[in-house]
């Protein structure tokens, strides 16, 4: 039945273990929100253990042979059914305010997901997701390592990130080339202090040189001057520690 389903144009690699979609699925913690968002939902192997009479699903998928399936096969109101692209959906459209993201994400697109997920993290209390596990690790990744990068200074800025488990190949139909790994991201509840927008800017243009030291990189932000004295502009970006990129952005700000 997979078979007739699958659309390799949509990334789909579809689940067949069910104890693993269980294992997935109990990982939503349901502290302070009842509603989850499930991105591709697929034929809804995660989908049937979201289902409970105390919380509300919504599924956005973007194949319509998916939907008409879903739609048939879940007892689900229509309007909570979306056939849509994730990344072109906005919870405000749906006055959503308050949920958590599920989902067994189609590989391509997961970086561009996390910053759609970003953009909305003050709705976004929780997300639990599959990614392809190099992404999972590099999402995960600490200052000093090699896999550190934009995803994770970015990510960690606004969630608790942790690596739950790593999931193989075979257990998916088609089979992937790469493995596949799950981890969960818990709102950190503390606001940041500086500029959001800036520091987008400043996180991707320090990777984006990752061979240079800080102080010159961020030459493009003009307004910081040579003598200025934060300890760590002499080292390189994958060098700094999330807290770091958080002080270095409200320092630029000052300047501006
Ligand atoms: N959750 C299912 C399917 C995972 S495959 C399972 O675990 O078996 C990835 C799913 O994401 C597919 O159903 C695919 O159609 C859907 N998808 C791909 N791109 C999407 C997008 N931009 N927005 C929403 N869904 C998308």
């Amino acid at each position: 039945m997979r078979e007739s389903f699958f659309q390799k144009k949509f990334d789909q690699y579809f689940l067949k273990d069910k104890n693993i979609a269980k294992k997935i699925v109990k990982n939503l913690s349901f502290q302070n929100y009842n509603t989850v968002v499930e991105i591709g939902p697929g034929l809804g192997i995660l989908t049937r253990y979201l289902l409970t009479p105390w919380n509300k699903v919504f599924l956005i998928e973007i194949d319509k042979k998916l939907i008409l399936f879903l739609r048939k096969n879940f007892s689900v109101s229509k309007n909570q059914i979306i056939h849509k692209d994730f990344l072109k959906w906005n919870p405000e459209e749906m006055n959503l305010k308050n949920f958590a993201i599920i989902g067994n994400f189609p590989y391509r697109i997961s970086s561009q997901i996390l910053f759609h997920i970003l953009r909305y993290n003050q709705y976004i209390p929780e997300c639990i997701g599959m990614f392809q596990k190099e992404v999972a690790e590099r999402i995960t990744s600490h200052e000093g390592n090699k896999t550190y990068g934009i995803l994770s200074v970015l990510v960690q800025t606004f969630y608790e990130v942790k690596y739950l488990f790593t999931v193989n190949k075979h257990v998916f139909f088609p089979i992937p080339n790469v493995k596949s790994a799950v981890i969960s991201l818990k709102r950190k509840e503390r606001k940041i202090f500086c500029n959001k927008d800036l520091l987008f800017q400043c996180v991707k243009i320090a990777f984006n040189q990752r061979r240079k030291t800080l102080k010159n990189a961020l030459q493009y932000f003009k307004e910081i001057p040579n003598y200025y004295n934060l300890p760590f502009l002499n080292k390189r970006a994958e060098q700094l520690s999330v807290k770091d990129f958080l002080q270095l952005t409200k320092e630029i700000e000052n300047r501006k």
